[in-house]
């Protein structure tokens, strides 16, 4: 069976062609300026097949972009696949399922217009995700697709976790409250954790961190979200690369105030001047941030300590959350390939029972257990991988 995964952002569309039983990549790739002049790229998983990359392809909408990624995964000499007839199904990522949605689905014209009902919760992402969708259903009419949502895994979060302390009006009428992101990417390391344990779902209380560009920890009790950091939008929570995290509300009227700014310049701010490179000065990325700090550049290591004490604060208030923690994940960019930051999270939480084993840390990318024997809390590098999230859902969602 092989699932096509699409990512369809507004200008580009990511793809890729996976078998979800096997987790086998067949090919993966990018379609970009998409509307403008159209750059495509394709990467066949299979030996001896030609890379293409950033090449010249019109795509003057997503449709030709499809199009594009079909001829490339069927083509006679560097193809991966005979016929369309071997795509079985199309999973795409959606990002805000709003509370319609707390698995992901078949689409249908219904799921359609429920997505669409949703534009106002993501107004930049939901309609490149329909974009998307829309395309593929013109160019492979019968193929059956499904909607995974990132919001859809903490649907289950409990009202006293999921509300803020607003006028109530403000969440019946108009949907305020915390939705939480990543939920694909926490859905399939909490799995993860259980196969590595040795346990059923049921059986864990886990704190899952995703650390990337953008990120979130999820308190993961018996299987099911219970709280996580990220909240009506991708801003809340942990500092991040460049966007600001939880802060006091009131600055945002004391800067506006003292520089004349809108909210749309105030939050253009908090978005893409803040986080760890507006704190450092240097970078938003950690490879960056970790050289500055060797070098003696006393921001970017505060930049470090801050995001780290961050988690921290999370992983102590996510174990009184559910009343303890059987294993803390790390997945993402940082969290699967920063040992310094994992160290620096776990330092200090041994009164926990959490106890990092140095040289287990001392690893990138794979999935292995990093605590002592000792330990009571285990802690666990476990890489992400939404796109076989999305086609394993996709697959159990259309296979007859
Ligand atoms: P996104 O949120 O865009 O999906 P990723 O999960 O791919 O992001 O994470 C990207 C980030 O991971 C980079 O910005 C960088 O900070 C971090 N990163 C990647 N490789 C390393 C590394 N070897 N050491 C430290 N940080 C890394």
């Amino acid at each position: 069976m092989n699932i096509l995964v699409i990512n369809a952002g507004s200008s580009s569309l990511k793809y890729q062609l996976l078998n979800p039983d096997t987790g086998d990549l067949l090919a993966k790739g990018l379609c970009e300026r998409i509307g403008i002049d159209g750059k495509f790229t394709y990467k066949p998983q299979i030996e001896g097949k030609e890379t293409l990359s950033a090449v010249d392809v019109a795509m003057p909408t997503h449709a030709e972009a499809i199009q594009a990624v079909l001829d490339a995964l069927v083509d006679a000499k560097n193809g991966v696949i005979g016929s369309m007839q071997e795509i079985d199904a199309v999973g795409h990522r959606v990002v805000h399922g709003g509370e319609a949605f707390n698995q992901s689905v078949v689409i249908t014209d219904e799921v359609l217009k429920a997505i669409e009902d949703c534009i106002p919760l993501a107004p930049l992402h939901n309609p490149a995700n329909l974009t998307g969708i829309r395309a593929c259903q013109k160019v492979m009419p019968g193929v059956p697709m499904v909607a995974v949502f990132d919001t859809a895994f903490h649907q289950t979060m409990p009202a006293k976790a999921y509300m803020y302390a607003l006028p109530y009006a403000y969440y019946e009428t108009d949907k305020v409250r915390r939705y939480g992101f990543h939920g694909t990417s926490h859905k399939y390391v909490s799995g993860r954790a259980a196969a590595m344990l040795g346990k059923k779902p049921e059986e864990l209380k886990l704190v899952s961190c995703h650390l990337g560009n953008g990120s979130s920890i999820a308190a993961v009790d018996c299987g099911k979200s219970v709280d996580t950091s990220m909240g009506f939008t991708p801003l809340a929570g942990l500092p991040m690369g460049t966007r600001s995290g939880d802060l006091d509300a009131g600055i945002l009227q004391y800067l506006m105030n003292k520089y004349g700014m809108g909210i749309d310049e105030m939050l253009n701010v908090l978005n893409k001047k803040s986080g760890v490179e507006g704190l450092s000065g240097v970078s938003s990325d950690f490879r960056d941030l970790e050289n500055a700090a060797a070098e003696g550049n006393q921001r970017a290591l505060l930049a470090e300590e801050k995001f780290a004490y961050e988690v921290k604060k999370y992983v102590g208030a996510y174990a009184a959350a559910m009343g303890g923690v059987d294993a803390i994940i790390f997945t993402a960019g940082v969290g699967e390939n920063d040992k310094g930051i994992r160290a620096m999270v776990c330092q200090g939480l041994e009164y926990m029972g959490v106890k990092l084993d140095a040289e287990a840390n001392n690893v990138r990318g794979k999935e292995c257990v990093i605590s002592t024997a000792d330990s009571k809390v285990k802690i666990l590098l476990i890489p992400t991988n939404e796109e076989l999230m999305i086609a394993k859902d996709t697959a159990a969602l259309t296979q007859k």
